[in-house]
């Protein structure tokens, strides 16, 4: 190890840890950048009171992995926050119907098939921009595959959640075949539970129909996921009610935890007929087959989306450039990137689905679409399915390599891109649990960026990648000791849950990759994926397609080590240009105190 500090090094790092935190006016986003790209959501600073209008107490969230906290929504339904409680007639009155269930093909990469047997979202809906909010109805049509019988169907609305900046989700009178039922809202409102007037037993389908309004919250805090722009730019990521996950005959309710993504859903079928202002453009997961004028002043599109794990839509004046290749459309939105940047985003996206797809299988959609969106708190980007969000700030940043002297040729907004772009591997079509087991999609996901980074960019910006983009938070917590990797999110601190999850969880991969060899690695990857495509994996189900690939004795003593261990020392990473400053005893405390002070300071 050099044990000479490359003084000139750490200040070109430290400038550009600040530079960053001023440039993005979020002190979080430094880390959230040299972590991973969704790590500087969770930081409290971009958390300011609930409002009043949407009172929330978060249970305190089980310490240990293992527990599975299913609170009961309130049996007694409450008010809407409004008081407003109208039924699906009156709300539908000026609503475009619901569309018929399509063919999900157009939505799928060539010779990919949509299996029926899904949960289906049919929504008509209203997306007015300028008030911030998408009035809809819903229809969904719930296939009930296994389990022991029904007696209640939950709903999300993350919309609720602390970092959802304060938005709103109304639901009117939901009606189940063709009895209306009061819908139950948990204590945090972020879940409401609806009871069946008879129980549904598994090979049966029911459909549930109600009406509901989503709306933007007035909060500066939230990460942007839920926001409207001075200048009329809608952005809906939690924008209808979403079936929670059932697990063996009962509700998956967890309140909203603090580390990482709000994503436990199971992918379905989306279809949607929405009326929105004319001029507007619009962003959204799955593709838009129709276009028509509606009443003056509006247009009504169609979109569907088959696969669909979280179902975002993003509105508002955008400039779009669309680029196709291998018969996969990339359609990149921009509002103020550079036209430079904008076209390098969109060759990026297409490069990373490409070479992912030879890697890992193919990418399963017809099209993807890049949206720039002023993310807040501190997050770079965020993946959906279909569609990936990048924070405007990420796109000053292009030439990482040129700031700190060196030749390789790493850029920030590459880096973010390949990692929203994997998370269509592993998220969209591998799900997880992200509050049990984060670091089954976003371990593999971090790794994934790196090892586009080193396909498009070369060797030498990939070790610089691991150094400072992926490594450093681990560092840093190795001086402290290791901590296991397979914990639930809010079992870690925040640094800890970038430095491990992030940060151990990718080296871990590559470690892999060197203990299996390349040719085994990638088969396990591809088997990883053949095996839970569309479904869930868990960390027994990732060890299990380890030992099928590599031998029970290696796979089990692997995961051991690295996993579900906590013995691992910078002795196991690669060497570091910049982590031997962080085990320096005198200057480690001092650097640890910084990059704290930048996740302390406010936006
Ligand atoms: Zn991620």
């Amino acid at each position: 190890m050099n044990h000479e500090a490359p003084w000139g090094k750490w200040i070109a790092v430290g400038v550009i840890l600040l530079g960053i935190a001023g440039a993005a006016c979020a002190a979080g986003f430094a880390l959230g950048v040299l972590a991973g790209p969704e790590l500087a959501r969770r930081l409290p600073a971009a958390e300011p009171a609930p409002e009043a209008a949407t009172p929330r107490s978060r249970p305190s969230p089980s310490p240990s992995p293992t527990a599975t906290p299913m609170p009961t929504p309130t049996a007694t339904p409450t008010a809407s926050p409004d008081g407003a409680r109208e039924g699906p007639k009156v709300f539908a009155a000026d609503l475009p119907d619901p569309p018929p269930v399509p063919d999900w093909a157009v939505g799928l990469a060539k010779g990919e098939t949509a299996d029926p047997d899904r949960p289906i979202y049919r929504i008509g809906g209203m997306l007015e921009p300028d008030r911030g909010r998408l009035r809809g109805r819903l229809i969904l049509s719930l296939p009930y595959r296994e389990g022991p019988p029904l007696s209640a169907i939950c709903f999300r609305a993350w919309a609720h959640a602390p970092s959802s900046g304060g938005a709103r989700l109304e639901v009117g009178e939901v009606w189940v075949g063709d009895q209306a039922v009061r819908p139950a809202w948990s204590g945090d409102r972020t879940a409401f539970t609806v009871t069946l007037p008879v129980p549904l037993r598994a090979g049966e389908e029911i459909a549930i129909e109600m009406p509901f309004t989503v709306t933007v919250g007035s909060r500066a805090g939230g990460y942007g996921l839920m926001q409207k722009t001075p200048d009329g730019l809608l952005v809906l990521y939690y924008g209808y009610p979403e079936l929670a996950r059932i697990r063996e005959g009962r509700c998956v309710l967890d309140p909203p935890w603090e580390n990482g993504d709000l994503h436990q859903a199971e992918a379905a079928h989306f279809a949607l007929r929405l009326r929105l202002p004319e001029g507007t453009a619009l962003s959204a997961s799955g593709v838009i087959v129709q276009e028509a004028s509606g009443p003056p002043g509006w247009r009504e599109v169609e979109i569907v989306a088959p696969y669909v794990r979280n179902l975002v839509l993003v509105a508002g004046e955008m400039e779009e450039i669309v680029q196709e290749r291998n018969g996969v459309r990339v359609r990149g939105f921009f509002r103020k990137a550079g036209a430079r940047e904008a076209q390098q985003a969109v060759e990026d996206a297409l490069d990373a689905l490409e070479r992912f797809g030879e890697a890992f299988g193919p990418y399963p959609f017809s099209e993807l679409d890049l949206v720039e969106v002023p993310l807040r708190g501190g997050a770079a980007g965020v993946e959906a399915s279909g569609l990936i969000m990048i924070g405007e700030d990420v796109f000053g940043m292009g030439d990482l390599g040129g700031m700190l002297g060196g030749s390789s040729d790493l850029d920030v907004p590459g880096f973010v891109i390949a990692h929203e772009v994997a998370h269509q591997w592993w998220y969209g079509m591998v799900g997880n649990d992200a509050y049990r087991e984060p670091w089954l999609d976003e371990a593999m996901t971090n790794w994934s960026s790196v090892f586009w980074v080193e396909q498009a960019r070369g060797l030498e910006a990939a070790r610089t990648a691991w150094d400072l983009l992926v490594l450093l938070p681990y560092r840093l917590r190795l001086a402290e000791g290791d901590l296991p990797l397979n914990l639930s999110t809010d079992d870690y601190s925040m640094l800890d849950y970038a430095a491990i999850v992030y940060g151990k969880g990718a080296w871990m991969m590559e470690a892999l990759r060197q203990e299996m060899g390349e040719e085994r690695f990638f088969a396990f990857l591809r088997r990883y994926l053949e095996k839970h495509r569309w479904g869930w994996a868990t960390g027994e189900s990732w060890q299990e397609t380890l030992a099928e690939v590599w031998g029970r004795e290696r796979a089990e003593a692997f995961f051991r080590r690295w996993v579900a261990g906590s013995g691992i020392t910078s002795a196991d990473l690669p060497p570091s240009e910049f982590g031997a400053l962080f085990e320096d005893p005198s200057l480690g405390p001092l650097l640890r105190t910084l990059l704290e002070a930048l996740i302390e300071a406010g936006p």
